[in-house]
């Protein structure tokens, strides 16, 4: 058999390791990235991976699969216990599939389902013309208003009176404010909709206990397992226990074929680690940094969308600055800070060139910054974007980054 991967495969091996070294060097900015914890990647990189599993716990397709039944039980009883859910799928591998699954279990091609417009905050999976969802569904969209960024209830109160929808999605990938799924709810129950929230990002929020919890008023909840809740690369669904068979069904055989069981067993451990008290420390850190960057962005003349945060992310508009959101990522990169471009509420540009940048707080409190580093970010994010001064801004990064170091005590790529 092939020893290991450095003498196997010096390509990937070259690769891989110099993008352990960008991860090491570089401040990561991007609000959907996370850095997970040892055991996490111990799972995901096991023996499991070698393992067909198709169907559930004790109703599988195929023989010797009794420990990857214990294996999937204790994923899915520590994910109901985090969030008070009737019932857990763990087996979406990824958030665009979880929520694929929701829609394949109770739509049929055509139906009406109202999102969140993708431009001033929803995701691709929630109507997007060039998605599937887009496709095979009727999707309406609302959105944010136009004077303080915020999620108008009324208008989507109205749209959902209008349209009278099969379903309506809440959650975002690029609001920076607490959602009222309370209020979704309301709503929905007015129309005689489904409510399905989509908490990819703020997940692990919820599991602390920061932010409302989808799952008291929700039909159905999705999630991804790797933003915000540190976990492998995935997704699940949550609903109550009506639906369990539509949604099981849904995933598989509906819309996926064996299920990853390395990155099940990533998702347990990674559960396992969100019900501890030491996780709702983080998040609270998560919370604070983001408010503590607000803060000193605001005061260097950095104009934030809705003017600040209550979750982990910060959406900055540039149009006060003279730069769009594709240089300001350009210019950050060079100076070792990652940031993806964004558009804004009302942007006057495309997707591809946009007005904004998104920043979160989750990578770099995962690495222990704190306030205080929180003034070394916004000053380098304002050397780049006000001063485009890169070699300063890079000094501050590197400072940063040696003071915080990351995966270093481990064998990781030697
Ligand atoms: C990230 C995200 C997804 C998709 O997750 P993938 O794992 O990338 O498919 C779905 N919904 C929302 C709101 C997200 O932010």
């Amino acid at each position: 058999m092939f020893e290991n991967l450095r003498d196997f495969d010096k390509e990937i091996y070259e690769s891989m390791k110099k993008e352990l070294e960008r991860q090491q060097r570089n401040i990561e900015l991007i609000a959907s990235e996370n850095i997970v914890s040892v055991p996490v990647m111990e799972t995901m990189g096991s023996h499991l991976t070698n393992k067909y599993a198709e169907g559930y716990s004790g109703k599988r397709y195929y023989g010797g699969c009794n420990h990857i039944d214990e294996i999937e039980t204790i994923a899915i009883e520590r994910l109901k216990k985090l969030f008070n859910a009737e019932h857990a799928n763990v087996q979406p591998h990824s958030g665009a599939n979880a929520n694929m699954g929701v829609y394949f279990a109770i739509l049929s091609p055509g139906d009406k389902v109202m999102g969140m417009n993708l431009s001033q905050g929803g995701h691709l999976t929630h109507g997007s013309p060039v998605n599937i969802s887009g496709k095979y569904f009727d999707f309406y969209e609302y959105g944010v208003s136009k004077n303080d960024g915020l999620i108008d209830y009324n208008e989507v109160r109205k749209i959902a009176h209008e349209v009278k929808p099969k379903l309506i999605v809440a959650g975002a990938s690029a609001y920076s404010r607490e959602i009222d799924f309370k209020r979704f709810k309301e709503i929905a129950d007015e129309v005689g909709s489904l409510l399905m929230v989509d908490m990819a990002h703020i997940a692990g929020l919820v599991a602390a206990g920061l932010h409302q919890n989808p799952c008291e008023f929700a039909d159905f909840v999705t999630s991804t397992t790797h933003k915000t809740l540190r976990g492998p690369r995935g997704g699940f669904i949550l609903c109550k226990e009506k639906y369990a068979n539509l949604i099981d069904k849904a995933i598989f055989p509906g819309i996926q074929g064996g299920p990853l069981e390395h990155i099940i067993a990533s998702k347990a451990v990674a559960f396992k680690e969100a019900l501890s008290p030491e996780f709702k420390n983080y998040q609270n850190q998560v919370i604070k940094n983001a408010k503590a960057l607000s803060k000193e962005l605001i005061n260097r003349k950095i104009n934030l969308v809705s003017g600040g945060t209550d979750n982990h992310l910060i959406l900055i508009d540039l149009t006060n600055k003279n730069i769009t959101g594709k240089e300001a990522e350009k210019i950050l990169d060079e100076a070792y800070l990652t940031v993806n471009k964004n558009t804004i509420p009302f942007d006057p540009n495309g997707p591809f060139i946009t007005s904004g940048i998104r920043i979160g707080t989750p990578s770099i409190t995962t690495r222990g910054m704190k306030e205080e580093d929180m003034i070394l970010i916004a000053e380098a994010i304002d050397l780049c974007i006000t001063q485009r001064n890169v070699d300063l801004a890079k000094d501050l990064v590197l400072k940063l980054t040696k003071k915080y170091p990351l995966y270093e005590e481990n064998k990781l790529m030697k």
